[in-house]
């Protein structure tokens, strides 16, 4: 049976053809519904279709009733895109519009665009986006963590010692961390973040952002550590870490802040909370404590 062209359903962009040009069409992260009604005109009318995995962005299209009709749709991805390129580069000079969408969110964020939008920007040709959904975004809106300075951090190294050098420099980073994380790794991640930055800063891990098993979890590191040791844990992830501590006094008045802190706070959370502030070894910070404490 013949699909029926964006024309005929009445799709447009204002009622002209698609301008010549790169589009970077987000695509929902989750629920379908999270796509917006221009990446739709978009995909409907855009002359070529490039995507990372061609079976989701036809699948979505399916459910929105965009027919691919007798286009093109190439996969473009990680291990393709610096081949890829020239021949986007080449359909956008001969006039024709490119529709790109990675497999779930913004393309370019943690996700294959890059190369592909800067070989378009280098040949002086247009890149137009078609924002939407980001789980980082849409982590960072329901974490309850400042949101006034956030830093995106996207996935940590694979090696132990490369994500150790990867977190020491984001400890003293002052704005919302973002990181996303897979199921198998949270579990270590979280620990290794509450080595490094202690366990008293808030800490959100929300999972399955708009699906059915949606779940935020807010708490100190130690708390949010603690509620997935030993979980098996799936789906998608987003991790975010309030910003370092504000360093309140100078460097030599860290005990007079241990004696205040000590004044509501139990030993160790007072030790914690000073030896973060002040960048002091815990142990040490500690052991003042456990002789000033109650
Ligand atoms: N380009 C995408 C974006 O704009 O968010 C990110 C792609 S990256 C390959 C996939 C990672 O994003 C996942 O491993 C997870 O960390 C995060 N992610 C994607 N969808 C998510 C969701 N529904 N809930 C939580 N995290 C999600």
């Amino acid at each position: 049976m013949r699909e029926i062209s964006a024309k005929e359903q009445g799709y447009t962009i204002g009622g002209r053809p698609l301008a010549a040009g790169l589009y970077l069409v987000a695509t929902p992260i989750g629920a379908a519904r999270d796509v917006t009604l221009r990446a739709l005109d978009i995909l409907a009318t855009a002359d070529i279709l490039t995507a990372e995995d061609t079976r989701s962005l036809r699948h979505l299209m399916e459910i929105h009733g965009i027919a691919l009709a007798d286009r093109p749709l190439y996969a473009v991805h990680d291990h393709n895109e610096a081949a890829a390129s020239p021949r986007v580069v080449e359909a956008i000079h001969a006039g024709k519009s490119v529709a790109y969408a990675s497999e779930a969110g913004t393309p370019t964020v943690s996700d294959p665009g890059f190369p592909l939008a800067r070989a378009v920007i280098a040949a002086g040709l247009p890149v137009i986006a078609a924002p939407g959904a980001s789980a980082a975004l849409c982590a960072l809106t329901v974490s309850g963590l400042p949101s006034d300075r956030f830093h995106f951090a996207g996935f940590a190294p694979a090696t132990a010692q490369a994500r150790r050098a990867f977190l020491e420099e984001l400890r003293d980073v002052k704005a919302t961390l973002i990181l996303y994380e897979s199921p198998k790794r949270i579990n270590q991640m979280l620990e290794e973040l509450v080595q490094c930055f202690g366990d008293l800063r808030n800490c959100v891990v929300a999972r399955e952002l708009t699906k059915r098993f949606e779940e935020v979890t807010r708490g100190t590191l130690g708390e949010v550590a603690a509620a997935y040791a030993g979980r098996d844990v799936r789906g998608e992830i987003v991790i975010l870490v309030d910003r370092a501590p504000e360093r309140r006094a100078e460097q030599g008045d860290w005990e007079g802040a241990l004696d205040r802190a000590l004044e509501t706070l139990s030993v160790k959370d007072a030790a914690g909370m000073v030896a973060e502030a002040y960048d002091l070894p815990r142990r040490d910070v500690y052991q003042v404590a456990l002789k000033r404490g109650k």
